[in-house]
């Protein structure tokens, strides 16, 4: 396993203000899988991704990545454990505007103090189509270029896991199935296991199994999605009874 949640729970707030983001959600991510995760509006994607990569706090129950519980461990391990095995790809692309597009990819292991690996670091720029944009920095890419430096950044320290949080947000639709392709391909060429939360349904036909939130819970799961089923299910949760109106645009 790359990670797994036991009875993860994240409750915001008490009395009058209580919110349960995360009821006890019971999930397990395979490594070398790709897996999405959707569901309407304030159905506690972020909080689900955000517990199990130890980017908050979760408020009941256990996470692990691989063996090691990260609800376990204090502010400096879990820095650590971030910094060391798992990758992170995020909306906004976190560039360093000062530095060129391959010193961003570098900067997390020059930060670790890891020697790069030459060999790897060549795959994962030619898997992503960097080469020729390397001595660029970010404001001479364009928005897609700019996310697939962000990419290969995550997949250049080899990490165990890669967190996606809507990678595809701020792409127009060609760079975003582009990334979605390259995304596909760090798995099924470079071994790499990615958990990617969307609310797009096509982006989650690239992965190889859907879970769907609601409410804080994981109520449904599709494996080998096609976008159409995707959207299916995605229909049923948003009219299912109970659902809060408004769902995502
Ligand atoms: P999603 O990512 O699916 O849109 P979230 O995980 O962001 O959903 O939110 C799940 C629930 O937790 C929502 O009801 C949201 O309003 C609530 N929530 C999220 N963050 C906070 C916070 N910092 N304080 C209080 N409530 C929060």
């Amino acid at each position: 396993m790359a990670a797994r949640a036991v009875g993860l729970g994240k409750v915001y707030g008490s009395g009058q203000t209580r919110v349960t983001a995360l009821g006890a959600v019971d999930v397990e991510f395979a490594r070398g899988g790709f897996a999405a995760i959707m569901g309407p509006s304030g159905s506690g994607k972020s909080t689900l991704m955000h517990c199990m990569a130890g980017l908050d706090t979760a408020t009941g129950g256990q996470a692990f990545i691989g063996a090691t519980e990260i609800t376990a461990l204090n502010d400096k391990a879990l820095t650590r454990l971030r910094r060391d095995r798992i990758g992170f790809i995020f909306q906004a692309f976190n560039l360093l505007p000062t530095l060129t597009a391959l010193e961003n990819v570098t900067l997390p292991g020059d930060i670790a103090g890891r020697r790069p690996d030459r060999a790897w670091l060549d795959q994962v720029i030619d898997t992503v189509g960097l080469r020729d944009r390397l001595a660029h920095r970010p404001s001479e890419l364009s928005g897609g270029q700019q996310q697939r430096v962000a990419c290969a950044r995550a997949l250049a320290g080899r990490p165990e896991l890669i967190f996606a949080d809507e990678p595809t947000g701020n792409l127009d639709s060609r760079a975003g199935a582009e990334m979605l392709a390259f995304l596909r391909r760090s798995v099924d060429e470079l071994a790499q296991t990615i958990v990617m939360v969307t609310h797009d349904p096509a982006a989650a036909a690239h992965a190889d199994r859907v879970l769907f939130l609601a409410d804080g819970a994981i109520v449904d799961e599709l494996t080998d999605p096609t976008a159409d089923a995707v959207r299916e299910r995605m229909k049923n949760l948003e009219h299912r009874p109970g659902a809060s109106a408004g769902a995502e645009a």
